[in-house]
């Protein structure tokens, strides 16, 4: 066997690179109706780009077959890790596929460096710590416009697209939250480093964790709550991947709305006569499992038809964004949402929406760039235009 670095944090799944893929073709596509599902290989059309072709670079550079150089960079940062590919396969491994692209993503770094603008994920952070390089926002101001106290039961992890891009999801969010009578408050956040790591560029995440985890300690607070899939899934899964622990919840929005739902808490006193179709976050879909809870409340709202996309749910098209791609392939990273209209379309929705500001921003980008005329909304937006009633 292979000796592979010991301080490598994807050390484990890169040894599956060696014995589990048996180059089926299985996670090309879709296992309902054999759909295109894989933006990275639909795009480019040759194996390196499907993950059989990764997993297979992956062997390649360990064992020394493959020398590392430029042209493999594309084959390996091209990839939003929407998770496809791990759905399609039926493989041992297939739950790590992500893991795996993400492990070859570190080593890749050391070696030849990250794909063409990803180093700013990083160097922004560093001055600012968010990746799109605005100047930090401590949360103070918002704290006095909400009236929120320092120590609270909950904190709202605003995450930075939400704060630094859609502020409109993070006030609408905001605005819920106070009207539900949680008792929370806001930290002064640093990234969450999903970016970091979906680019295997791991130099401060560790760091960040532990600034988060403190941040959140200090207001005493026992759960958390955030309004993006991205920081969710991050919370969630890879504070553990990172060895870091915390004694806290961690919650989605619709976690909260759905038990206010339940409790007969919260009350919809106004109509949202629209149809809208819903796209699943790769992050909150097939990265953790949750396909329904979103189905749920919007069915709920009086007035709204909610139809479906042809690929929905777990067989769901990337809306383009993540993995690295809208920095890295800016372009391609757009033309992959406008594959998602085009299939929104079919449905004559008027509203695209979703839970993830990361899929609000590329759909939104894509609904501009390609003369699309859909509205495009956060559920907490659309919460937000209805009149609404909380018991507390
Ligand atoms: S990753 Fe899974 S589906 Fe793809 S070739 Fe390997 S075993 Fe087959
Ligand atoms: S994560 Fe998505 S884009 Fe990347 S190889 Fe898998 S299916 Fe293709």
């Amino acid at each position: 066997m292979v000796e592979i670095d010991e301080n490598l944090i994807g050390k484990e799944v890169l040894e599956m690179a060696f014995d589990r893929c048996i180059k089926c073709s299985t996670c090309k596509y879709s296992y309902k109706d054999f759909e295109k599902s894989c933006p990275s290989g639909e795009r480019f059309l040759f194996e390196s780009y499907w993950a059989s072709g990764k997993i297979r670079i992956i062997r390649g550079v360990v064992t020394g077959e493959l020398e590392w150089s430029e042209d493999l960079k594309d084959a390996i940062f091209a990839c939003p890790t929407c998770g496809a590919c791990m759905d399609a396969c039926q493989a041992p491994h297939a739950d790590y596929i992500v893991d795996m692209i993400e492990a070859l993503r570190e080593l890749a770094v050391k070696h030849i460096g990250p794909a063409t603008n990803q180093e700013f994920l990083v160097s922004r952070c560093e001055e600012n710590c968010n990746p799109y390089g605005e100047s930090n926002s401590d949360n103070e101001e918002l704290k006095k416009q909400f009236n929120l106290p320092d120590k609270a039961d909950w904190v709202y992890y605003i995450g930075c697209t939400s704060n630094y891009r859609q502020q409109s999801l993070r006030d609408s969010t905001l605005r819920f939250l106070k009207k539900s009578g949680i008792n929370f408050t806001l930290i002064d956040e640093h990234c969450c480093t999903s970016p970091m790591i979906r680019t295997g560029q791991l130099s401060i995440v560790k760091d960040y964790m532990n600034y988060n985890i403190a941040q959140i300690k200090n207001t005493g607070a026992t759960k958390v709550i955030t309004s993006c899939a991205g920081c969710y899934r991050t919370f969630k899964k890879d504070f553990e991947k990172f060895g870091e622990e915390y004694d806290f919840e961690v919650f989605h929005t619709l976690e909260l709305v759905k038990q206010l739902l339940d409790d007969d808490k919260l009350k919809f006193k106004s109509e949202y006569n629209k149809t809208v179709t819903y796209h699943d976050p790769c992050h909150l879909g097939r990265h953790m499992g949750v396909y329904e809870l979103p189905r749920v409340i919007y069915k709920q709202i009086p007035g709204l038809k909610l139809v479906e996309m042809k690929r929905n749910r777990n067989f769901a098209w990337c809306c383009g964004a993540g993995g690295g791609v809208k920095i890295g392939y800016p372009e391609w990273s757009v033309e992959i949402s406008k594959e998602r209209l085009d299939e929104a379309k079919e449905t004559e929705a008027t509203v695209i929406s979703s839970v993830c500001p990361f899929c609000r921003t590329n759909l939104s980008d894509a609904n501009d760039n390609y003369n699309f005329d859909f509205e495009v909304l956060d559920l907490m937006e659309i919460i937000d235009q209805l009149d609404i009633e909380i018991e507390k």
